[in-house]
């Protein structure tokens, strides 16, 4: 027979580990007893001195192991070692002569199964066993005329004492050993946990990095063809009297290269946490604003513009380096000169308790409800602009977003096609 047949006799239906190895070990016991059953039957039949009652009552020892084998392999532990124990008092109660049972050679068996039940069941039914035996035991007695023996009743109740303050630290041991293993279970999901999700997010920074890489190489391609194509015409000197026009497109795709640079190692400076080392310093959100008006002030003119500016009284002194406040003002106070062909645009500070509010409104293109959900994604341009020749990379809001969420603030904008745009910033005011 191989182990694992052995195994798979021995085996209990529960997932109780404590349970498993009760039951296990009462298989174990029964399947002993019943092979010592069938050689008693056998003894029985074929040795003429033995009583003639020995082959049945070796074939019944075999038929209740039997039953009780299934109840505790299918059904319950406990109910099998109880019914197992007591067929072991009765059988040593009433197997021998009253007299010795009572305080005769039996007597020291049934310390068999008080020991017995602190193994199969826990530990305290050993006293059980201990008073069911002392009962028996006096029963016997008065039944058989025969004096009580004290002795052994408290003999018996000495062996269960004994057996259940041996087996009662293993069992706190073993329920310590279980809360440790659960406890490290649990900590194994959660770490499991973790690391599924740390992988996850690895795995979604690893595409974006992809997803950027290739979308910068999209951008940079147009203009660097552009630039191919019209330096060979230049070269082979066709078309003379269109060459100032061939130089304009060549500034202006150079300067699609230059702004496109810029804005993606801004991006790479913001991935890589350059930008969060900002200063102690606060500065004032109001001398950058009138800083970046001044130099924008005859670009709205020259293209018939109004440029309004209305600033809190008090400064707006936000956390934040000049560069960092700079970069967001210049990106959307640059959209809206660059998508507003007539009318004005108007920059306002508002200071609340905590925040300052920086507004820039237009009366420019506008830009359609669909685009405004993505108006912050990276490379992502309009509807409105994404087939006119209007330059830009796309990347103007998306990099102000994310200079304005390491300040801690927000960002929204508002739009209406062919009415204007309002894009407003929220900060924190310096303590
Ligand atoms: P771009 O370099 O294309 O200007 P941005 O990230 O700055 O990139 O802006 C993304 C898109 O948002 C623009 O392409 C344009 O469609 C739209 N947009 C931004 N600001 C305005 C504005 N003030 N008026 C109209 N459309 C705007």
């Amino acid at each position: 027979m191989t182990n694992r047949t052995f195994d798979n006799i021995l085996n209990a239906n529960t997932v109780d580990p404590d349970d498993f190895r009760r039951r296990k070990l009462l298989n174990l016991i029964l399947i002993g007893l019943t092979i010592v059953s069938l050689l008693t039957s056998f003894l029985g039949l074929v040795s003429p001195a033995a009583s003639p009652q020995l082959p049945l009552l070796g074939l019944i020892l075999v038929l209740a192991n039997g039953v009780i084998y299934f109840i505790n392999r299918f059904a319950s532990g406990p109910i099998a070692a109880g019914i197992f124990l007591l067929m072991l008092i009765l059988i040593i109660s009433f197997g021998d002569e009253p007299q010795e049972v009572v305080e005769g050679r039996t007597l020291f068996f049934l310390a068999v199964p008080i020991v017995a039940s602190s193994i199969l069941l826990p530990s305290y039914t050993s006293f059980l066993v201990a008073a069911v035996a002392a009962l028996l035991s006096i029963y016997l007695s008065l039944s058989s005329g025969i004096p009580v023996n004290s002795v052994g009743i408290l003999g018996f109740l000495t062996v269960a004492f004994g057996t259940y303050m041996s087996a009662r630290p293993l069992e706190a041991a073993l329920r310590e050993v279980r809360s440790l293993n659960r406890e490290l279970d649990d900590r194994v999901e959660v770490r499991t946990r973790e690391l599924a999700t740390a992988n996850e997010r690895l795995t979604e920074l690893d595409q974006l990095k992809t997803k950027f890489i290739s979308d910068v190489s999209h951008e940079l391609r147009t203009p660097v063809s552009n630039l191919n194509i019209y330096l060979d015409i230049l070269e082979s000197g066709e078309r003379p009297e269109q060459r100032e026009r061939f130089m304009d497109v060549l500034r202006e795709e150079t300067n699609r290269l230059i702004i496109l640079v810029n804005d993606v190692l801004d991006l790479s400076h913001i991935d890589l946490g350059a930008y969060k080392n900002f200063s102690n310093h606060a500065v004032d959100l109001n001398e950058i604003v009138t800083t970046l008006v001044e130099t924008q002030r005859l670009r709205a003119n020259v293209l018939g513009l109004k440029l309004l500016v209305r600033l809190s009284e008090r400064p707006a002194r936000v956390n934040a380096t000049t560069e960092q406040l700079t970069r967001i003002t210049s990106n959307i106070l640059g959209n809206s000169l660059k998508y507003t062909t007539e009318g004005q645009v108007t920059v306002n500070t508002h200071l609340t308790d905590d925040n300052v509010e920086l507004s820039i409104k237009d009366t420019g293109i506008g830009i359609a409800e669909n685009d405004l959900l993505h108006i912050f994604d990276r490379f992502y341009r309009g509807e409105n602009v994404s087939k006119s020749t209007i330059p830009g990379s796309g990347l103007g809001l998306a990099i102000a977003r994310e200079l304005v969420v390491l300040l801690g603030g927000t960002i929204r904008i508002e739009s209406a096609v062919g009415i204007g745009t309002t894009v407003t910033v929220s900060l924190p005011l310096a303590a």
